[in-house]
């Protein structure tokens, strides 16, 4: 189904939108890092911040401007000629230049009327292009706003040179049909037209695709859809929206689409939902014994793209709803054969650990493989002390006696708390042998009192290779570290 897209440019504005999310802060490095990894990506414009916030705000403004990027450097302003002095010191190629148009901003937030701040948008407007600034003219609240305002402030700013304009559904209220309506008005004005969408609804995508299919021009998103409260019109949803439902292939690198989402979460801490669409953990895992049959067979039955265009790959899990088709699959990445009986067998044992409940890892798959197909595995590593330090007035430390291929290894680790510093000298205790990177880290079950046992569930990686593993202890420190030597002796 190709329409009629084209040329849709993508404003990001996951540094300032995206930062505005609660609890969140970048540093000028993490920005820049951020701000070169969506210039990879091809998008058009990047908003690299406010510069009015702060000092520092504009030093990694700065920073973002002066790397040469290919994307035009934009930075967001209100209608005054201060914020425009500040974006000025920050090179930026462009300004966001944000008025509010609804009546109930215009009165309640700015204590003012529509026509002076009409005025204030000419002026400003004005005074930026003076200053050799691309200006994006923006109407904050603008779904809440009377259209025939909206209308003739957006006149009155391109006349006063204004480039492009941009909608802004602030507190995220409109649905596709209004857009629709509204963006096929604002077509006719003759500059090009963002849409910026908030997703208190859930419909920030299918609105801003509407927008576009009306005549707007460019999209404002933001990686892994972050910014305030719900947040924006997701980045990697917009593009795999265009390219795989829509027929319209953007300029966006979508190979780099889930690398950029596993970066901006890391930096920005804030954790991607396990079911968010493209870039979720679950979006390409399969669990059900009939999905993965289906997979097997033909990976279109359940999936409507593949994972390789986002730069993901496929991951089969284990547990109660698993059939003996995705059982011989994962066995086979674990250079395990089997035959009919015994993948029956394991089949039926990994069933019982899902019905308790359980998530069944990749040591757990493996043990019980090995029992069934009576394959005998000592142990590589084996923990024999452990002891941790840990208070208010102390650093936490911990200490570990291993026995590694019949050698003792004493070694010792700091971190942040008492859980840290026992992975830390555990994994100084193996360096020399293998290089063990912790990926996740998840205290899976905790029931009843403190006394109650508690499991612990962690990813580990080595070069390429990648397992699970699960400890259970009623104490966290032992089921952390009971984990991490099960994972370590999968691994290597
Ligand atoms: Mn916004």
């Amino acid at each position: 189904m190709a329409t009629s897209f084209k040329g849709i440019k993508f404003f990001d504005t996951t540094l300032r939108d995206g930062e505005q999310t609660p609890g969140v802060s970048l540093t000028t490095d993490e920005k820049l890092w951020i701000a070169r990894q969506l210039d990879a990506l091809g998008v058009h414009v990047i908003e690299a911040g406010s510069a009015i916030t702060s000092e520092g705000e504009r030093a990694a403004i700065r920073a973002v401007a002066g790397e040469g990027l290919n994307a035009e450097i934009c930075s967001f302003t209100r209608t005054l000629k201060s914020d425009i002095d500040f974006a000025l010191e920050c090179n930026v190629d462009s300004v966001h230049l944000v008025v509010p148009v609804s009546d109930l901003h215009i009165q309640q937030k700015l204590k003012k009327d529509r026509e002076t701040v009409l005025q204030m948008a000419v002026d400003v407007t004005e005074y930026a292009k003076g200053h050799g600034l691309i200006v994006e003219l923006s109407g904050e609240d603008a779904s809440r706003a009377d259209l025939d305002y909206l209308i003739s402030l957006y006149k009155e700013g391109i006349s006063a040179g204004a480039d492009r304009l941009c909608f802004c559904d602030t507190v995220g209220v409109l649905i596709p049909e209004r857009t629709e309506i509204i963006f096929k008005k604002l077509a006719e004005l003759g500059v090009v037209v963002s849409v910026h969408c908030h997703d208190d609804f859930g419909l920030a995508t299918a609105n801003s695709i509407a927008a576009l299919k009306a005549g707007a021009q460019q999209v404002h998103v933001t990686v892994n859809g972050l910014g305030e409260r719900a947040g924006n019109t997701s980045l990697e949803e917009m593009v795999m929206t265009l390219d795989a439902l829509y027929g319209c292939k953007t300029k966006i690198n979508t190979t780099n689409l889930y690398k950029t989402s596993r970066l901006v979460s890391r930096l920005t801490g804030v954790p991607i939902a396990p079911n968010k669409a493209i870039v979720g953990d679950n979006a390409f895992t399969h669990e059900s014994g009939i999905h993965t049959h289906g997979i097997l067979a033909d990976t279109s039955t359940y999936e409507p793209i593949t994972p390789e265009i986002v730069g993901r790959t496929r991951k089969i899990v284990l547990g109660k709803h698993a059939g003996k088709s995705s059982v011989k699959m994962a066995l086979k990445e674990f250079g395990l054969e089997a035959n009919g009986q015994q993948v029956s067998e394991i089949t039926k044992r990994i069933k019982e650990l899902g019905d308790k409940g359980k998530r069944v890892t990749d040591a757990d798959l493996q043990a019980i493989a090995e029992a069934v197909l009576g394959i005998y595995r000592e142990a590589k590593v084996k923990l024999e002390e452990l002891t941790v330090v840990s208070g208010n007035k102390v650093t936490p430390t911990a200490s570990v006696k291993l026995i590694m291929d019949n050698r003792e290894i004493v070694e010792s680790g700091t971190g942040i708390g008492p859980v840290d510093a026992a992975i830390n000298a555990l994994r100084k205790a193996i360096a020399d042998t293998a290089d063990i990177k912790l990926e996740e880290y998840r205290v899976e079950a905790i029931t009843g009192g403190t006394d109650a046992l508690v499991e612990v569930w962690v990813k580990l990686s080595k070069d390429e290779k990648m397992v699970t593993a699960r400890g259970a202890r009623a104490d966290i420190i032992m089921a952390s570290v009971e984990a991490v030597v099960e994972g370590i002796n999968r691994l290597c």
